[in-house]
């Protein structure tokens, strides 16, 4: 069947943008904005290497608005959107990694729009089996986008750790279920990571040097390069409702 034939898409998002800085490093000259662009563009050429096709919401330095990123991905219908981000804490004390997906409420809300939109114009039992059919897609989409956001925790966690001798336990601060702006209103499964801390006086200095930007790149690539050979393609449901009957694992709640 066409499925199998067809690549991986991957959105990239890097977070952030033109006027929109971002958090402040610990370098007056370092934003956000730069360090998501420049460990995107690492993420895209190793994922390239893999095999897997890779589309950029931007690739400089421009503005763009959240519902701008939520569109350009929704048009491309790529089977996975990822949003790469670092973060900042009040006091400057925190450190590692943690990973958004779309909260069961949000992702409700987006059935619901799906099922109405594939129900359209239909009647009957053909409304019923398209609604069905949206709620079966979304399934799909959250079990990939938690595999994605466990394999983003698990290998960047890794690299960090690696990096500054810090246990990986201690850098891992879980998945978190949220109602993020940048991932409502996705119709694709979406994951956020906040990498590392960008203002950690540590951690913050640790993801300037090239070499840990590098590895932690390969490490989100490696997260999504995995989960993509479990995944389904997209359009695959719309192609073959035949296989409807293999539910993937949800996992439960976050860490
Ligand atoms: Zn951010």
């Amino acid at each position: 069947m066409v499925a199998a034939l067809a690549v991986f898409t991957v959105v990239l998002d890097a977070g952030h943008g033109g006027s929109n800085l971002g958090a402040a490093g610990v370098e007056a000259h370092v934003h956000e904005k730069h360090l998501t662009l420049a460990v995107t563009r690492l993420v895209e050429t190793r994922l390239r290497a893999r095999g897997v096709k890779v589309l950029l919401t931007r690739r400089s330095d421009t503005l763009l608005t959240l519902r701008e990123r939520v569109r350009r991905a929704n048009a491309w219908a790529p089977d996975l959107f990822v949003s790469l981000h670092f973060n900042a804490s009040p006091d400057r004390s925190q450190r590692g990694t943690e990973a958004y997906v779309l909260d069961p409420a949000g992702a409700a809300l987006e059935v619901h729009r799906a099922g109405a939109r594939a129900a359209d114009g239909k009647t009957g039992a053909d409304a019923e089996a398209a609604k069905v059919q949206a709620e079966h897609a979304q399934d799909h989409a959250r079990a990939l986008a938690w595999e994605v956001a466990r394999g983003i925790q698990r290998r960047v966690c890794g690299s960090l750790a690696e990096a500054s001798g810090v246990p990986r336990a201690s850098l891992d601060r879980g998945i978190r279920a949220g109602a993020l702006d940048v991932l409502r209103g996705a119709s694709v499964p979406a994951v956020l990571a906040e990498l590392a801390f960008i203002d950690h006086p540590v951690e913050g200095r640790e993801i300037l040097r090239p070499k840990v930007q590098a590895d932690l790149a390969e490490a989100v690539a490696q997260a999504i390069a995995e989960a993509s050979e479990k995944a389904p393609r997209a359009g695959a449901l719309d192609r073959d409702p035949g296989d409807a009957q293999v539910k993937p694992r949800i996992p439960k709640g976050a860490r």
